[in-house]
């Protein structure tokens, strides 16, 4: 079971959270804007959060959408602009707040317990955290027992982040790239390798990089690191192994994926305008393979053909999806 603060914990932690927002350094873009006020900074949002989709999704890691579903709840906008996001349509138009986003993300949450899914998944929060926080501890009085999956890009702040020790128990986090110049040309993100880089150490010293899977085959508490490979090794990741390996060993969860398409506006971009080749996404398997990775999950190439979301389908946006396969 998850571990869990106080309700009143999480409630004075929601409360210093959405003392970041005015002004706003929630995440590394640092926008100093007023969002209470209503200003918005880089991730266009103000003052709430809005749910794109909330739906069980089986196309997570194994350890996370188990047999029944990772409950995930997808947040309208994002901090990154990635030329070639596949959740574009609900991560670079956001929608603008209605109503009561605390309640919304509460009731979704009672109601993805209901439909038996494995723990809560939040879905691109770094730039919403303090709202999501709030849900959860009115969501926890009401008896969403469920673990808490935090599923971000990686460009969290610290400061945010040390908000949600005790209260995230899984955190789901991209290192997209190894050089800042390749990050603020396709994700505008200047700082993104320190700033991703700091805050995935930050999320390994809370959960711990080498923890049990449970009875029911997911994970309660941990870290796994997601590793997309881009084409023309845009993403560095041999460099983000090496960083790995030596901050925190080869047994941390690492996830190698082989989904990249272009989408969005990357068939603009010369070098991201294909998908990964076969050859290109098997040197770096080989690489974490011969560096000692023990706990490494791999994507079928074919991959890119099917992980495909389209958010018009807010029930559904899910139709194709290849799982991840054990490696060894
Ligand atoms: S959360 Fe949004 S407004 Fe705040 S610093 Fe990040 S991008 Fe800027």
């Amino acid at each position: 079971m998850s571990n869990k603060l106080l309700i009143e914990e999480i409630k004075a932690r929601a409360k210093s959270l959405t003392e970041l927002l005015s002004p706003c350094i929630l995440c590394p873009h640092m926008c100093a804007v007023d969002r209470a006020g209503g200003e918005l900074g880089e991730c266009g949002v103000g003052f709430g959060a809005t749910i794109a989709s909330a739906v069980p999704h089986f196309g997570e890691e194994p350890e996370i959408s188990g047999k029944r579903g990772s409950g995930t709840i997808f947040f309208s906008g994002c901090n990154l602009h990635c030329c070639y996001c596949q959740n574009s349509q609900i991560s670079q138009n956001p929608r603008p707040i209605k109503g009561d986003s605390v309640k919304e993300i509460v009731d979704a949450m009672i109601s993805l317990k209901a439909r038996g899914c494995h723990n809560i998944n939040w879905v691109t929060p770094s730039h919403i955290a303090p709202f999501a926080v709030l849900a959860l501890a009115i969501a926890r009085s009401q008896g969403m027992d469920l673990p808490i999956v935090y599923n971000s890009s990686g460009y969290d702040g610290l400061e945010c982040l040390k908000l949600l020790d005790g209260i995230v128990d899984i955190y789901l986090a991209d290192l997209r790239y190894s050089d800042d110049d390749c990050a603020a040309e396709f994700s505008l993100a200047p700082n993104y390798v320190s700033a991703s880089r700091a805050a995935v150490l930050e999320m390994a010293r809370q959960v711990g990089t080498d923890n049990p899977i449970g009875a029911d085959g997911t994970l309660e508490r941990g870290l796994i690191i997601r590793l997309l490979v881009l084409p023309n090794d845009l993403s560095g990741v041999a460099d983000t192994l090496y960083f790995i390996k030596e901050n925190l060993g080869t047994s941390v969860r690492i996830a190698l994926m082989a989904q990249y398409f272009p989408a969005y506006k990357a068939s603009n971009e010369l070098l991201l305008s294909r998908p990964t080749s076969f050859r290109e996404y098997s040197k770096i398997v080989d690489l974490a393979d011969k560096m000692g990775f023990s706990n490494a999950l791999i994507q079928e190439h074919a991959s890119a053909e099917f992980y495909r979301p389209n958010f018009e389908k807010e029930k559904e946006p899910f139709e194709d999806i290849k799982h991840f396969i054990k490696r060894g």
